[in-house]
């Protein structure tokens, strides 16, 4: 029997139940990647190149190759099939309403299609309320996802035996990502992280220019390392096993609503304005507000922003500026390597009030923030030039400086 192995963000080799159940079932198996030109590349097209030419290398190490092929998902995986005579096709379940009409597509077809966990560390349906269909708020879900036992981790096959097909070419990419891409290089990262990093997690992972958290997310993204591992060898953190915890909990909710990058999750909050000058100095970094403008210009430099510098600017465009959050979450999309719909959009709605989260009209000063978060203002003068030499008494309000910053951008508000 052959199976297809249909990867998509899980691009790993190391613990993936759906490449480790089609090695029990199948003589042969064919791990397939379409790459689909109806998605956008965005940001993240050279980091998806690079996590493919890591996957290939990994499955050639085992006997076996990477088949890439362009088009639609659907058909060109039952081209495939129709090649190599597969039964079968065997993929991570997801939960976006793309990923989901996809999963429906095959299900219609005459082949046996199967998914399996590996996105999530609990599968996203796996957890219900006593009312209602999901968990809304998180902290339920947190005790309820704590207390459940998780699935083992599956081994990774030795050897992967594979029909002869053309293996087709990954592209290359137009520009080098931010960070290298693969399953290689989060192995390396995750095992720096783990012993050096993580005992400072719980008290600074909110220290904006300390910059303790992991840097994961971009990995996590496309599956470049398995959730479920992530969280097994940080047991001893309960503060980062909490934050994957908030991945689960977004997944689950997306599942339960497709709609998360377009509709209200809780509607009737949205009274938007709209102020393309506005918008446009939030998403270059010159709003005249230092924290603001130093986590728009991370974003801008590294395809990746501290989170809590994310809550600062999303906060500040939806409750400060009262511009619609898709403005925001759009721009987050386009620019992180970690962009994602469940984690993108399911933040941006808590921020703006329309999400989950339980105190809607919460609102974050951003001097405030600044204040307790970038008290030395490091972080500020890291990703801001022109105030480098602003001294920190006036640092995070320079709009009450005895004088202007000569070259710095004035306010577009002032707290
Ligand atoms: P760590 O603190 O090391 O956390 C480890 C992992 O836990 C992260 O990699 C991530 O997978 C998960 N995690 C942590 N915080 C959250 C959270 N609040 N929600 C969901 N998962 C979380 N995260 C994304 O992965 N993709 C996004 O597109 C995204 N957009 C965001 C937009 C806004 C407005 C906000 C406020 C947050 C967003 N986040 C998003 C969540 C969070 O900011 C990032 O996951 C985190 O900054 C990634 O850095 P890290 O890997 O160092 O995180």
């Amino acid at each position: 029997e052959v199976i297809i192995v249909l990867f998509n963000r899980d691009l790993r080799i190391t613990d993936h139940p759906a490449l480790h159940q089609a090695c029990q079932d199948a003589r042969q198996v064919v791990p397939l990647f379409v790459i689909d030109p109806a998605i956008p590349p965005r940001g993240r097209a050279g980091f998806l190149i690079e996590c493919l030419e890591d996957l290939r290398r990994s499955l050639r190490e085992k006997g076996a190759d990477l088949v890439v092929r362009r088009g639609d998902v659907v058909e060109e995986t039952m081209r495939v099939a129709a090649e190599t005579g597969a039964t079968a096709i065997y993929a991570s379940g997801d939960v976006t309403a793309r990923a989901r009409r996809r999963e429906s597509r095959f299900a219609g077809e005459n082949i046996d299609f199967q998914t399996f966990p590996g996105v999530t560390i609990v599968p996203p349906a796996k957890l219900k309320p006593a009312t209602g269909d999901h968990y809304r708020v998180f902290t339920p879900f947190y005790r309820a996802w704590s207390e459940i036992r998780w699935r083992p981790l599956v081994e990774t096959p030795e050897t992967i035996s594979m029909p002869e097909v053309r293996p087709g070419d990954i592209p290359t990419a137009r520009r080098k990502p931010h960070l290298p891409g693969g399953e290689h290089e989060v192995r390396r990262r995750l095992d720096l992280w783990l012993r050096h990093c993580l005992g400072d997690y719980a008290a600074g992972h909110d220290d904006l220019a300390g910059d303790h958290t992991s840097r994961l997310s971009p990995y996590l993204r496309f599956g470049c390392v398995s959730p479920l591992e992530l969280a097994t060898r940080s047991g001893g953190s309960e503060e980062f096993v909490r934050q994957l915890c908030w991945r689960d909990f977004y997944a689950q909710v997306t599942f339960a609503f497709p709609r998360m990058n377009h509709d209200d999750y809780r509607p009737g909050r949205g009274e938007w304005r709209h102020d393309k000058e506005v918008e446009d100095a939030w998403r270059e970094g010159m709003t005249g507000v230092p924290i603001v403008d130093a986590g728009m210009r991370q974003l801008i430099a590294e395809g990746w922003m501290h989170n809590r510098a994310r809550l600062i600017v999303a906060s500040f465009l939806t409750k400060t500026l009262r511009i619609d959050w898709r403005v925001g979450a759009d721009h987050f999309e386009e620019l992180l390597l970690d962009g994602d719909v469940a984690n993108n959009y399911g933040n941006w709605q808590w921020v703006a009030g329309t999400g989950n989260d339980t105190r809607p009209y919460r609102m974050l000063n951003p001097v405030r923030q600044a204040k307790k978060f970038d008290q030395d203002g490091e972080y500020i003068r890291r990703y801001v030039p022109e105030l480098a030499n602003v001294p920190t008494a006036t640092l995070h309000e320079p709009w009450r400086a005895p004088s202007p910053v000569l070259g710095y951008t004035s306010p577009i508000w002032r707290g």
